[in-house]
């Protein structure tokens, strides 16, 4: 006998031989310890067969082969069930990847290091309050009935911020059968931290939390409870999509449209298309919530693809806060970040004693740091990026590799000593609203002040206790966080979602503001957002001030129509990375002409209505020194779009000097 041992590496399986005295403990999904180049291994047995038959991975395990055997047996059940085996290797083809990686970001890797895992370290809140008894109301009645009504099938849960979302997902989850599981995923770690306690007191020590940002025996610890059925329901952000259930009931993508959701690195795969996935395979039902949903999911469900479920009515009837759009090229400021009638409003409301919430999209003091004798700013010596300055650090700061410098007083190419600091980000706005109001209870929370782990969960903590007034914050503030004694929410710099150079721009935007604006009067006082912007023009306010998502969809849906971009057609983004400028230019010349000589079609529409675009320069061109060019494939089926792919990518198997990334379903072009 014969099995696929798949490591987590970027790879597909190997073949090895069992050895006689190990068949009875090998199955698929146990970890085994096999020779591997010069080391050993350990590995998941992906699938047993008769020697010589039906083997994969290069040309291992044909005739006449030899055949290294398996040294060891690592588990008496398999860590990895087989229906996860399955998902794994789903997103590996999916993402035109290998099952390899898949595995590496699906299993804690501390199950194949043998990293010895210290104690875990978990704890939340440690009484666990009652549960209130609510009514539901006849809208969230009738959407659960029907998600009870069925053990199958894709739900889109459409309901406008605090109709009561969450109470659904809980509901949901109760009725299931009593021996099924259920993955919950949410967007931000900064989410979960109420989540989590709206499900502890609905499913005590039966729930667990997921996600990276645990250590490897905290890790570790919730997958062994998950695998040995110890608990029924798993909370995390986007990895928790590979929990390992075996009878899974029900999967729930919370804000589903959240671009989070996507990795950006790596094994590119998105997490709510990867659970569909798994709904699919798996043959349960999945319910994606919004209160914005993704074009793709609106249109699906306008077109009967999926089912639809409308919570049109906030909880009590509470109204939807007004939303004010402040033009800032009128407006008057004595700072830099606030206008006079945002600060005026922030004073009466803090007067009022009751809670803010103001979202400024960027971290760090301020996103120029320039010369004002010559304008030189400072670029990141790895990255074509401009270098944001952060204050407490005094450093200049690549967002993009991390690298940092230390500023000058001189400017490095006129000399000149008068540096300004141009534009505003969270440092520059806590230091400024400190200053306009003295004695504020005041927080600042973004991935600079989130470093330590649990620190979102206290910030929120603080923030239920109302030992905060004012919270700001990067978009981590903005979604799903459900405090009553929020009456004002805001947005400082709109004008950097909306000028993101993505035909996805618009659609973020409204999502975002939409969301921030949503935080605002859940409780018995009504709220009230406002929105700084130097373009209070732009098409996206209109629907926003309006609370108008099915308007903005309209209008939305023509454009991506005339372009054919998604939900319309499929994208497909290959990018190549090269050590330098120059010879990216000479081997994206090589790369052209294989592609041209190939007869596939190249800027144009051609066969099977797939459009090449490219190779151009990526939009940012150099990351952590490497130069970055792209091709990017758009057309009708997806299928048909990873077969141009695998064929332009065989064209340049032998191509030398250049690292290939694929990006199937890209929602960032950057
Ligand atoms: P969403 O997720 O749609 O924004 P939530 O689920 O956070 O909304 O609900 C908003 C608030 O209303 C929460 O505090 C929740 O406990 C409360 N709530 C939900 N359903 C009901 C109900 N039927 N009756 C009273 N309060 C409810
Ligand atoms: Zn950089």
């Amino acid at each position: 006998m014969q099995a696929d041992i798949l490591f987590p590496i970027n790879a597909e399986a190997f073949t090895y031989l069992i050895p006689e005295d190990l068949e009875s403990k090998i199955k698929p999904g146990v970890r085994v310890l096999a020779p591997f180049k010069r080391a050993k291994k350990v590995g998941i047995v992906q699938r047993i067969g008769v020697r010589g038959q039906g083997s994969r991975g290069k040309g291992q395990g044909l005739e006449g082969i030899i055949l290294k055997p398996i040294e060891a047996v690592l588990d008496e059940e398999p860590l990895v069930p087989e229906n996860l085996l399955k998902l794994i290797q789903w997103v590996g083809q999916y993402y035109m990847s290998t099952s390899g990686l898949a595995l590496k970001n699906a299993v804690p890797s501390a199950f194949f290091t043998g990293k010895k895992a210290g104690k875990s370290r978990i704890v939340y809140d440690e009484e666990v309050k009652e549960a209130k008894p609510l009514e539901l109301t006849v809208e969230q009645s009738s959407a659960l009935s029907e998600i009870n009504s069925t053990d199958k099938g894709v739900f889109l849960l459409h309901g406008v911020t605090g109709s009561g979302k969450t109470e659904i997902y809980i509901r949901a989850i109760k009725a299931l059968p009593p021996d099924k599981e259920a993955i919950v995923l949410v967007p931000e770690i900064a989410i979960t931290a109420q989540m989590i306690d709206r499900f502890r007191v609905n499913f005590g020590d039966s729930v667990v939390f997921y996600h990276s940002g645990l250590s490897i025996g905290e890790r570790i610890t919730q997958w062994r409870k998950m695998r040995e059925g110890e608990v029924k329901v798993v909370i995390g952000v986007r990895s928790a999509v590979f929990a390992p259930f075996n009878d899974l009931g029900l999967i729930v993508i919370d804000e589903e449209q959240e671009a989070s959701y996507k990795q950006f690195e790596g094994l590119r795969y998105n997490a709510r298309d990867t659970a569909l996935a798994r709904a699919q395979l798996e043959g349960i039902k999945i319910v994606l919530g919004s209160a914005t949903p993704s074009m793709e999911a609106y249109y699906n469900a306008k077109n009967g693809k999926i089912r639809y479920l409308e919570l049109t009515q906030r909880i009590e009837h509470r109204p939807l806060p007004g939303v004010d759009i402040i033009d800032m090229t009128k407006e008057e400021k004595q700072s830099f970040s606030l206008s006079n009638k945002l600060l005026d409003a922030l004073k009466e409301n803090l007067g009022n004693d009751h809670q803010s919430l103001i979202m400024l999209n960027r971290r760090g003091y301020s996103p120029f740091f320039m010369c004002t004798d010559c304008g030189h700013t400072y670029k990141c010596p790895a990255c074509s990026i401009t270098l944001i300055y952060h204050k407490d650090t005094n450093t200049l700061n690549c967002h993009y590799c991390g690298s940092y410098l230390n500023p000058q007083s001189m400017c490095p190419t006129c000399k000149g000593t008068r540096i300004k600091h141009l534009g505003t980000g969270t440092q520059r706005a806590e230091e400024e609203i400190r200053s306009l109001m003295p004695g504020l209870a005041f927080k600042r929370m973004d991935k600079d002040t989130t470093q330590k782990k649990l620190s979102h969960y206290r910030i929120i903590k603080q923030m239920e206790e109302k030992k905060i007034d004012v919270l700001l914050g990067t978009q981590m503030v903005a979604k799903g966080h459900d405090f009553p004694d929020v009456t004002l929410s805001a947005v400082i710099s709109a004008d950097i979602a909306l000028n993101m150079p993505d035909f996805r721009s618009a659609e973020r935007a409204l999502q975002l503001f939409t969301q921030l604006a949503g935080r605002a009067g859940r409780g018995e006082v009504p709220g009230r957002a406002y929105i700084q912007t130097y373009e209070p023009e732009h098409y996206v306010f209109d629907y926003v001030r309006g609370h108008d998502y099915k308007g903005f969809y309209e209008k939305e849906i023509e454009l991506r129509k005339e372009l054919s971009y998604p939900p319309f057609g499929r994208m497909l983004r290959i990018i190549f990375s090269f050590k330098t400028k120059d010879s990216a230019r000479q081997i994206v010349n090589v790369i052209s002409n294989r592609i041209k000589k190939s007869n596939l079609p190249l800027s144009q529409t051609g066969k099977g209505g797939i459009e090449i675009l490219g190779p151009s320069p990526a939009p940012i061109e150099k990351i952590k020194n490497l130069w970055r060019w792209h091709i990017i494939l758009k057309g009708k089926n997806a299928k048909a779009l990873r077969q141009t792919a695998a064929v332009i990518l065989e064209k340049i198997r032998d191509v030398k000097e250049v690292k290939i990334d694929i990006d199937v379903d890209p929602i960032n072009m950057l």
